[in-house]
């Protein structure tokens, strides 16, 4: 793995990989940029390097003792702290990095800390980092990973060199979509579901099958008969889990129509699945909900067709 490998985000591979080459690694960094761009995959192959002890410069080797132990994940001059229940990382969390960054670096002459979803630090973890920030040990680099600036102090924000992650770029997703199965055939609405998202991607490959089950509901939804309508809509019966996703995903296929033919059917069927969708967030009942959603939709389409 090196910068190469990573898609997207072009000026931050060059960035990095000059920070490196001039051996001028700052002491705090915050990466920032929305979920599943691949921002924690770039700051562990830019610790990876900063730790790396080849004489090459720009990127790791990967073959040193040092770039061997990163890759078994067990580099005792690196750390990822990230939250342990999804909510918060809390300030014992933080001391913990104090205590382990407080100690020289055993295989490198360097320490690289990240703090993944920092924007989850509590107001006292974020107090507590902040003495690390003002005074970091000489050897010590402390990336923050997070997608919610706002949720950061401004003395903490003050004191870490920003690096800002770009969405990925149509070009960029089909290649990603490419490298991970080739006969993908990714659409339009795919790649706005996806909104340049690299995590939104993987997840939307486990749920391929079921978006296109979702094109043939929506197809259906301009027949005449219902009948085609619920016997394609089982998918949406069956994946209460996922729900959240094909809605928006059918809401994206929605706008696409509606933008195209400025109808304003498509309108008020966006309207439904937005109205379900908070429904849904209020417990209503399920088959119901979606009962309801189908029936508004048909009703919709299918009347203003015979109008027009
Ligand atoms: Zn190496």
């Amino acid at each position: 793995m090196s910068f190469q490998h990573i898609i997207g985000n072009e000026k931050i591979k060059d960035l990095l990989t000059t920070t490196l080459s001039h051996q001028c690694v700052l002491h705090s960094y915050m990466f920032v940029g929305p979920d599943g761009i691949g921002k924690f995959l770039f700051a562990k192959e830019f610790a990876k390097s900063i730790l790396c002890s080849s004489t090459s410069h720009t990127e790791a080797c990967d073959s040193c003792k040092s770039c061997i132990s990163f890759l078994s994940d067990n580099h005792p001059d690196f750390l990822v702290i990230d939250s342990e229940d999804g909510k918060s990382i809390k300030i014992e969390q933080i001391r913990y990095l104090q205590e382990k960054i407080s100690e020289k670096p055993i295989t490198s002459s360097q320490k690289v800390y990240i703090i993944n979803n920092s924007d989850l630090m509590t107001r006292e973890a974020q107090n507590c980092l902040l003495k690390t920030l003002e005074e970091p040990p000489i050897y010590a680099i402390i990336i923050l990973i997070l997608s919610n600036e706002n949720k950061l102090l401004n003395t903490i924000k003050s004191r870490c060199t920003k690096v800002s992650f770009q969405p990925l770029t149509n070009e960029e997703m089909i290649k990603y979509f490419h490298t991970i199965n080739p006969e993908y055939q990714l659409t339009q609405s795919i790649l706005d579901v996806c909104q340049g998202s690299i995590g939104k991607a993987l997840k939307v490959q486990n749920e391929f099958e079921l978006y296109k089950q979702v094109d043939t509901i929506l197809e259906n939804m301009e027949k005449e008969d219902i009948v085609d309508v619920w016997n394609s809509s089982e998918v949406l019966y069956k994946n209460k889990d996922n729900i959240y996703d094909l809605l928006e995903y059918m809401n994206v296929i929605l706008v696409t129509k509606l933008t195209k033919s400025n109808l304003i059917k498509y309108a008020n069927c966006i309207t439904s699945v937005e109205t379900i969708k908070s429904r849904l967030l209020t417990n209503a009942n399920y088959d119901m909900s979606i009962d309801y959603l189908l029936m508004n939709m048909w009703e919709e389409l299918n009347e203003k067709n015979s109008r027009n």
